[in-house]
């Protein structure tokens, strides 16, 4: 498959990629993370409560960066041409998949694999 087929064959994902990308910026910013690092309210009390709440921010920014980074990289892979191929196994994601998960970097098969090998 060419590079040109590619890119016109799933180019109608960039504006879902994009969309989604900017959901997850503006959550980030929600939470005051609009840079790489994270930063805390220094008037955050020290009891066990607000860090078991803290701990709670700490996985759901972690999951929207992550989330962040797969978005990038379907966009870097759609401008390159090597968008809707498996990372792991190099076969093509079935459309539905993509459909439902634009920035999968796996198919089915794979995805479930690499998520048992590396729990997180
Ligand atoms: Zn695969």
């Amino acid at each position: 498959m060419g590079t040109q087929t590619n890119k016109k064959k799933f180019s109608a994902f960039r504006p879902l990629l994009e969309n989604e990308r900017q959901e997850l910026v503006e959550r980030l910013a929600e939470f005051g993370e609009g840079g790489n690092d994270l930063n805390y309210d220094s008037n955050f009390a020290d009891s066990s409560q607000v860090t078991a709440e803290r701990g709670e921010v700490d996985r759901l920014i972690l999951e929207l960066k992550d989330a962040l980074v797969l978005v990038d990289s379907a966009l870097d892979k759609l401008q390159n041409g090597t968008y809707g191929v498996c990372e792991n196994c190099s076969k093509e994601i079935p459309p539905a998949r993509l459909e439902a998960k634009p920035s999968a970097r796996y198919c089915i098969e794979c995805a479930s694999k690499v998520k048992s090998v590396a729990k997180k």
